[in-house]
């Protein structure tokens, strides 16, 4: 029998900034080597459940314990074993690229070649010889990643690493991440992407007023709520009639979209096929362009499961430096 061994696990954290409960009995569990995706609406407590697990900020109540070390009576012991990179870069902007990793692996006492094969490795050897504040905003994030992994972290936290960056930006964060866990690092991502959740994380935890108020691999919280069906009609006059057909069949509020004649709703009907729904619509008399049965998007579980739209950044932008 193999245990699992665990490198977060946090029971009843509880965290309080004056009348504001930022944690109300916070319990996580990351197996070791695996891919944690913590996502909640803006002020669900993220970002503190990473201050606390990153010793940081003290909780108030509970325990945790990261890479073995408990985070109240050994926060050396959890600074030594992990790496923290948050939404904003901590390199110097006055220095070039290659004397930021240089600086810091001399402070921990890592050979110089590790700086130099980390520039290699984020593809910032071309810039390394320039300050760092002419950077891009996505360069400067795989900077501050490189500089995290001067010494290969048991646990790295990673909060909101991709807010704000360009899509390509992004795909090179997600490659880093997917290779370092690979290698056996812990990886826990605080993220308001569900696309990035999806794509990365062994395990969603959706954390909702201080609380994880749902958990489960991509995959698992999808099935939890079932499809999403979606029509396509012929007749724009006809998309009410569609709706009506939809809420009848799903028992779900249909959501409409005029501009693309389309309505769609969550079904957790197992006996709702492509077939049926096709037929139905033939018997209401509502002509089709197209029907689908699909497995919801994350956007429309984290909607059903906390009732709220996850927080929305405007888009991928270029963080200006
Ligand atoms: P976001 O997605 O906006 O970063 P989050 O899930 O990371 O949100 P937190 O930053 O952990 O949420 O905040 C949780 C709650 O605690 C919020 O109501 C926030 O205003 C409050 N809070 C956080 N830090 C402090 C602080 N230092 N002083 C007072 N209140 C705070």
């Amino acid at each position: 029998m193999t245990t699992t061994t665990y490198a977060v696990l946090s029971e009843g954290l509880h965290k309080r900034y004056g009348e504001v409960h930022a944690l109300r009995g916070l319990d996580l569990a990351v197996p070791e080597g695996t891919v944690c995706g913590v996502l909640g609406p803006n002020g669900a407590g993220k970002t503190t459940a990473v201050r606390v697990l990153t010793t940081l900020t003290a909780p108030d109540a509970g325990s945790a314990r990261v890479a073995g070390c408990d985070v109240v009576r050994d926060p050396a012991g959890v600074r030594g074993r992990i790496a923290v990179t948050g939404q904003y870069a901590a390199v110097d902007g006055d220095l070039t690229g290659a004397e930021n990793l240089r600086l810091f692996a001399r402070l921990l006492r890592a050979p110089r070649a590790r700086a130099d094969e980390l520039l290699e490795r984020f593809e910032l050897a071309g810039a390394a010889g320039r300050p760092v504040r002419g950077w891009s905003g996505g360069m400067r994030r795989r900077l501050d990643l490189a500089v995290s992994l001067i010494v290969p972290p048991r646990v790295l936290f990673l909060d909101e690493p991709t807010t704000g960056l360009d899509p390509h930006s992004r795909n090179g964060i997600w490659d880093t991440v997917r290779a370092l866990a690979h290698q056996g690092t812990t990886v826990l991502l605080t993220t308001q992407y569900l696309e990035e959740a999806d794509r990365l994380a062994d395990e969603i935890v959706l954390v909702d007023d201080g609380r994880a108020a749902h958990r489960g691999s991509p995959a698992e919280l999808k099935a939890l709520i079932g499809g999403w069906a979606e029509v396509v009609v012929a007749d724009p006059a006809r998309l009410a009639d569609a709706a009506a057909l939809l809420d009848r069949l799903t028992g779900s509020v249909p959501v409409l979209d005029a501009d693309r004649q389309t309505v769609g709703a969550l079904t957790t009907d197992p006996t709702l096929t492509l077939p049926r729904l096709v037929r139905a619509a033939d018997a209401a008399g509502v002509p089709l362009l197209d029907a689908a049965l699909r497995p919801p998007t994350l956007d429309a579980v984290f909607l059903r499961l906390t009732g709220r739209s996850p927080a929305s950044p405007t888009g991928p932008q270029e963080v200006p430096a």
